[in-house]
């Protein structure tokens, strides 16, 4: 017979204290020449004096060691707040401590050891942060709790963004969270079908426009103009504020142990500008004691980013601290790529990511079409998976490996941005040799090998046929 052991458990308190860390957060021009200060509730986009991007600013002092007890234990907790991969670590954030949060239980998402990916790249060890672990999908849940907290403070009645994915699919979510009208304008024909199918069951209004992206960003500013309307794109200093805290939670869960180097996607470039304003306010208050080299990775095809970092090493010196002194990104007219997710051509935000990339001592490179879906393939043998563009990130690591920058004994996590059924056509065509880079002229050179394939086979409906069938996987999986 069974004897039941009685086990005692612990009553956790429901709510956990805030520590008040924060002095009054404002918005402050990045740009040192101005470097002017605004509210941190007036509804600006940029500066209205010269232009420029914001930042969200705020003195952060307390205890370092209080403030991790603090974090752990919230991860016990039951309560809302707590429970969110981001609100875990509101002293980074600027509200106050009543804010009405829109929380969809985001972040918290897991890293994985990932041995197969580590031998492709040539490292010992290699960690991968699944940001496509969000409610949605895709890395934009973090920083869309925050805006869409912010835009219920300001008394948005509708919320907008331009965005033909993850964005889109992101903001629709929220915004249904906080009963906010949501509106997603894209380019007539150029939505993804996966990321359409988020945003109508979340129940945005998805306007497909008579024109292109640029005629759907000057409609936005347009619109922009109106108080009930809250504009909620790339250069949304809040969404920035939400996505830093990656970089916390990243870190909590390898008990604050710095990686040597950590590797993400570069498409708008607000993942490398948010990791690097987190991990410089993490060693400001004294939790770590140095920030990782910070990498990023763009696509052959929609590299303007990695373009000008070329620029910039080349010529020592020319990045100083006036930013105005820095040569200017040259925009791609028409990026090609079939990671659409960092398919951009003008990335607004490139002064903040290039702030955060030289700060850390990292780097910025660009990786072919067939280098991303032999890597997407790798991290999926794992069981992990990811959309194509966060294939970028192991890609760019087997390079850089290489290449002599990392060190095949360092310490390297791959920030991975979207979920692996964010793209299933493009993982289908991989496996069954039909993916076409849009990069070539002729048919015959565009056609993507799928070097590490799994297609599916037809059997018959016999025992024998089917351990056959097994026995030929096999054979053939192995050979990779
Ligand atoms: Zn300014």
């Amino acid at each position: 017979m069974l004897s039941l052991t009685p086990i005692s458990i612990a009553i956790m308190p429901t709510t956990t204290p805030h520590i008040a860390t924060r002095t009054t957060a404002t918005q402050r021009c990045i740009d040192p020449s101005c470097a002017t200060r605004f509210e941190i509730n007036e509804r600006i986009y940029v500066c209205p004096r010269c232009g420029g991007l914001l930042d969200v600013v705020q003195e952060l002092t307390t205890d370092p060691e209080q403030l991790q007890t603090l974090w752990t234990r919230r991860l016990a907790s039951f309560e809302a707040r707590d429970r969110s991969g981001v609100w875990r670590y509101r002293e980074l954030l600027p509200f106050a401590d009543d804010a009405p949060i829109v929380s969809l239980a985001e972040g918290n998402t897991p890293i994985y050891d990932a041995p197969i990916s580590a031998v492709y790249c040539g490292l010992n060890a290699l960690t991968l942060k699944h940001q496509g672990c969000n409610p949605t999908g895709s890395f934009k849940d973090t920083g869309m709790t925050v805006a869409i907290t912010q835009a219920l403070i300001l008394g948005a009645q509708t919320v907008v963004c331009a965005s033909t994915g993850n964005t889109a699919a992101s903001l629709a979510a929220y915004a249904a969270r906080a009963k906010l009208q949501c509106a997603i304008l894209v380019p007539r024909g150029q939505i993804s079908h996966a990321k359409l199918a988020q945003s109508l069951d979340y129940g945005a209004a998805v306007l497909e426009l008579d024109g292109n992206f640029d005629d759907a960003m000057r409609v936005i500013r347009e619109l922009a103009e109106d108080e009930s309307i809250y504009l909620v794109n790339s250069i949304n200093p809040f969404r920035i504020e939400g996505q830093k805290t990656v970089a916390a939670e990243l870190l909590h869960q390898r008990g604050w142990e710095v990686p040597d180097h950590v590797v993400v996607p570069g498409g708008n470039l607000g993942n490398s500008t948010a990791l690097g304003k987190g991990f410089a306010e993490l060693k400001d208050l004294g939790l770590i004691d140095r920030i990782p080299r910070l990498s990023v990775v763009q696509a052959e095809g929609a590299a303007p980013f990695a373009n000008l970092f070329k620029s910039v090493a080349q010529t020592p010196g020319v990045a100083g601290p006036d930013w105005n002194d820095w040569p200017a990104l040259t925009a791609i007219e028409h990026p090609h790529t079939l990671a659409t997710a960092i398919k951009i051509g003008a990335p607004v935000s490139w002064p903040k990511a290039l702030r955060s990339v030289l700060a850390s001592g990292g780097t910025v490179l660009s990786v072919s079409e067939q280098e991303m879906a032999d890597a997407k393939a790798i991290i999926g043998r794992e069981g992990v998976g990811c959309e194509p563009a966060s294939a970028s990130t192991v890609a760019g690591i087997k390079r850089l490996v290489a290449d002599g920058v990392i060190d095949p004994g360092e310490d390297v996590v791959a920030v991975l941005t979207g979920h692996v059924l964010k793209d299933t056509d493009y993982a289908i065509k991989y496996h069954e040799e039909k993916l076409t880079s849009d990069d070539d002229d002729t048919l015959e050179r565009r056609r993507l090998t799928g070097t590490y394939r799994n297609p599916p086979a037809l059997v018959e409906a016999t025992k024998a046929a089917i351990l056959e069938g097994l026995r030929r996987h096999t054979s053939t999986q192995d050979t990779m």
